[in-house]
């Protein structure tokens, strides 16, 4: 049977870097986009050989922030990897965007290069909260950008939504997810803040300056996201995404689900046959490597049985249609729904929205 994977492009260029961001990412490197282009083409000259088998069902240009390249050069690039890898016609190609570097014209391009889903960093409506999560963008340009979207043509919208930032109440989350809503978009990613220490924000948290997320209140917000989202008809199908009936994100319920990857770019991750492996980080060393001829590969590991079997647990409990139930321990299970943190329907167990607020605790505990 053909095996069934994800294109992961790695683009790691951003206008400015958020104080919360602890991603694979750089401002002030733009002068390198050309190169680096040229290298993500002669990567995928190299691997795909390797992948000739495999039939790709999905492709995602992440970061990083892919729409501060030209839409030309975006349009470039999918073209080559199309003809790289087997890629089905009918496969669903994200591009991320940052609000700011988008309008109507350039998503006409990316749309005509064969773009199907956008993902915008929106946030917050709320201009406080943007302001302590460092956005650059405001809540004007996160419109308008939706808007351009909208007249651009066809395609499947993402709004990425983050809770839990410094200054942020009930009720302005509250004010963000309505206008989410109203809005219309086909899918919500909604993230909990979290504080990763390498990070300006992990610093200013280390030294005092700003208190981290309140864990109750970001378990209120939760609360809120699920009840408001799925009274407006969004499906939770996994911890942190909501989606409108038909409109689950292929590419990552390709990772949820255990499929092999394929991850193109500094840093990006890759994981076939038990076989996981990356690229080298720092920009520099992956234009480098690729241009000496050579994969740029990082490191690797080789998941045992054991350590693949639990991955998959922990990763399936965190979607909607859960894990067979004999993956689970059965006295364990039975626990889990007597608790009302998971339900048992057709052979499975898949948490509850009070489970998938736990989901890391109770995986813990497996
Ligand atoms: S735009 Fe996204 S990838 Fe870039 S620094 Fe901000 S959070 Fe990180």
């Amino acid at each position: 049977m053909t095996e069934r994977a994800g294109l992961y492009v790695h683009v790691p260029f951003c206008l400015t870097r958020c104080g919360y961001c602890d991603f694979n990412t750089y401002a002030g490197l733009d002068h390198l986009a050309g190169r680096y282009v040229e290298s993500l083409r002669a990567e995928a000259r190299l691997t795909s050989p390797e992948w000739s088998g495999a039939t790709f069902v999905s492709m995602f240009l992440g970061g990083g922030t892919p729409t501060t390249m030209p839409s030309k050069t975006i349009a470039g690039l999918i073209a080559h990897l199309r003809e790289s890898f087997a890629l089905e016609p009918t496969a669903e190609v994200t591009s991320e965007a940052n609000p700011d570097t988008v309008d109507e014209p350039y998503l006409v391009g990316l749309l005509e290069a064969g773009v199907t889903r956008l993902s915008m960093g929106v946030q917050s409506f709320d201009p406080v909260v943007l302001d302590s999560l460092e956005r650059i963008h405001s809540p004007q340009s996160a419109r308008a950008a939706f808007t351009a979207a909208r007249a651009a043509g066809p395609s499947d919208v993402n709004l990425d939504l983050i809770y839990g930032a410094h200054g942020e109440s009930l009720d302005s989350w509250q004010r963000t997810l309505d206008e989410a809503i109203a809005m219309g978009p086909e899918h919500l990613s909604c993230y909990a803040l979290t504080i990763e220490p390498a990070t300006p924000l992990g610093r200013k948290v280390a030294a005092g300056l700003v208190p981290p997320p309140d864990p109750d209140l970001q378990a209120e917000m939760y609360d809120l996201t699920c009840s408001a989202l799925g009274a407006a008809g969004y499906e939770h199908y996994e911890v942190s995404n909501w989606a409108k009936p038909g409109h689950r994100c292929v590419h990552n319920l390709g990772y949820w689900d255990g499929r092999p990857y394929l991850g193109l770019g500094a840093g990006a991750h890759s994981f076939r046959d038990a076989r996981r492996w990356w690229n080298v980080r720092p920009p520099q060393e992956y234009l480098e490597l690729v241009a000496s001829g050579q994969l740029p590969t990082g490191g690797e590991e080789h998941l045992t049985d054991e350590e693949r079997g639990l991955e998959r647990l922990l990763l399936g409990l965190r979607t909607a249609d859960g894990v067979p139930k004999e993956w689970l321990d059965p006295a364990r299970a039975d626990r889990f729904v007597a608790d009302g943190l998971a339900v048992s329907r057709n052979g499975h167990v898949a948490l509850t929205d009070r489970g998938m607020l736990l989901a890391n605790e109770l995986t813990l505990s497996l």
